[in-house]
C-alpha cells in the first residue's frame, strides 16, 4: 500500500496554459523546474507541448537533460541558472539553452561552446540572479552581437499588484533593453496579471499552470490519503508523539498513511483538516513521519480514504495553515505518492 494517491490533471493543466496564452498576445512558454512544481516535468510538458507550447524553463542543468530526453528535440528548453560550471557538456549534447547570469558565464559560454543559442538574464532589483547595469552595460554590446534568444528579467513583488517594486522594475528593464532588437521576458504568472505593459514577448507561468496563487485557475493535483486504522478513544485517552491531543469526548480516530515525509508539514499540525465528502474532518496530535491521526467521530463511518487537496481545499488553503505558499506545498509532496495522470 502507497502513501496515498497523487491525481494529475493534465487536462487543468493545459486549460490553465491556455487560459494564461489567452491574456497575453506574447509568446507563452512554461515553468516546470522542480519537477513541474511536483507533478512531474515530463508528463506535463508532453502535454503542453502538445497543446502548442514550444519553450520550457527549468531552474538547472540536470533538470533540463532529464526533460529533453522526455520531449525529443522540437522545443527550446531554458535553464535559469545559466552556463554553471560543469554543464557544459550537458547543455552541448543535449540542446539545452541557458540563461547567462554573469560576465563569468559568458565568458565561459562564448569560449566552450561558441555559437550555442543562449539567452541572458539581468538584474532589476530581486538580487538573485542575472546581470546588474553595470555588468550588462559593459557586456551588452558583445553579448547582443552573438544574437541571444531572450532578454529576461524577475520580478520580486507581482503577486502584489500594488506594491511599487513592479513599476521601478519594469522601469528599469525598459531602460537596460530598449531598442536591442531582441524577443524580452519579464512576466512569470503574477505579471502576466499585471498586464500587458509587462508581458513584452514572451511570459513565463509557473504557478499559474497549476491554478494556484496568484492565478486561481483550475487546480492540477488532487491527493487521497488511504486510512490504515480506525480505533475508539474514550474522553481523556491521548494521540500521537508527546501526547499531543487528547480526547474531550468518546473519540473514533483514523490513521492515514501519510507524513511529513510526504510533504505534510509538521507545522501544519492544529491547523490541518482533511475531507470525507463534504464533511471536514481535524487532524489531531502532531503529524509523524508517515502517518496522521484525524478525528472522525462526526463522520459516522470508516472511509477507506481521506482527501487532503480536492473540491473542497485546494493547495493555497492548506498553505496558510504552515505559514507558507501553494508553491512550497505542491513542490514539497513527495515521491512516495502514486502518481496517477488523468487526461481525456
Ligand atoms: C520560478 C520562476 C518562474 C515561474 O514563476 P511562477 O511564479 O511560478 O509563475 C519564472 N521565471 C523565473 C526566473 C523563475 O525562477
Amino acid at each position: 500500500m502507497s502513501t496515498g494517491t497523487l491525481t494529475i490533471d493534465l487536462d487543468a493543466i493545459v486549460a490553465n496554459w491556455r487560459a494564461l496564452a489567452a491574456m497575453t498576445r506574447a509568446e507563452t512558454a512554461a515553468v516546470v523546474k522542480a519537477d513541474a512544481y511536483g507533478t512531474g516535468a515530463g508528463r506535463v510538458a508532453r502535454a503542453l507541448a502538445h497543446a502548442g507550447c514550444r519553450r520550457f524553463f527549468v531552474a538547472v542543468a540536470e533538470e533540463g537533460a532529464a526533460l529533453r530526453e522526455t520531449v525529443g528535440p522540437d522545443v527550446e528548453i531554458g535553464v535559469f541558472s545559466g552556463h554553471m560550471r560543469g554543464d557544459t557538456d550537458m547543455i552541448a549534447d543535449l540542446g539545452l539553452t541557458p540563461m547567462i547570469n554573469s560576465l563569468d558565464q559568458l565568458t565561459r559560454h562564448f569560449e566552450s561552446l561558441p555559437g550555442h543559442p543562449f539567452g541572458i538574464q539581468l538584474d532589476t532589483g530581486m538580487n538573485r540572479l542575472g546581470m546588474e547595469w553595470d555588468e550588462w552595460a559593459a557586456v551588452a554590446e558583445i553579448a547582443l552581437s552573438q544574437r541571444p534568444v531572450l532578454v529576461m528579467s524577475h520580478l520580486a513583488c507581482s503577486d502584489e499588484p500594488d506594491h511599487p517594486m513592479n513599476p521601478y522594475q519594469l522601469d528599469l528593464f525598459h531602460q537596460m533593453t530598449d531598442g536591442i532588437g531582441v524577443p524580452r521576458s519579464l512576466a512569470a504568472t503574477g505579471g502576466i496579471l499585471l498586464g500587458p505593459d509587462y508581458h513584452f514577448d514572451l511570459v513565463r507561468p509557473g504557478i499559474g499552470l497549476h491554478g494556484a496563487a496568484p492565478y486561481r485557475g483550475r487546480p492540477s493535483v488532487g491527493l487521497a490519503l488511504p486510512v490504515v486504522q480506525c480505533r475508539d478513544l474514550a474522553p481523556g485517552e491521548v494521540a500521537g508523539y508527546g501526547n499531543g491531543w487528547q480526547a474531550e469526548r468518546p473519540s473514533r480516530i483514523a490513521t492515514v498513511s501519510a507524513g511529513y515525509a510526504d510533504g505534510i508539514f509538521r507545522a501544519l499540525a492544529g491547523h490541518l483538516v482533511l475531507w470525507h465528502g463534504d464533511t471536514p474532518c481535524p487532524a489531531v496530535g502532531r503529524i509523524s513521519m508517515d502517518l496522521v491521526t484525524v478525528d472522525i467521530t462526526d463522520l459516522g463511518e470508516d472511509p477507506e480514504a481521506l482527501t487532503l487537496i480536492g473540491p473542497q481545499q485546494d493547495v493555497d488553503e492548506i498553505a496558510v495553515g504552515a505559514g507558507t505558499l501553494g508553491y512550497e506545498i505542491l513542490t514539497a509532496l513527495g515521491a512516495r505518492y502514486a502518481r496517477r495522470y488523468a487526461s481525456t
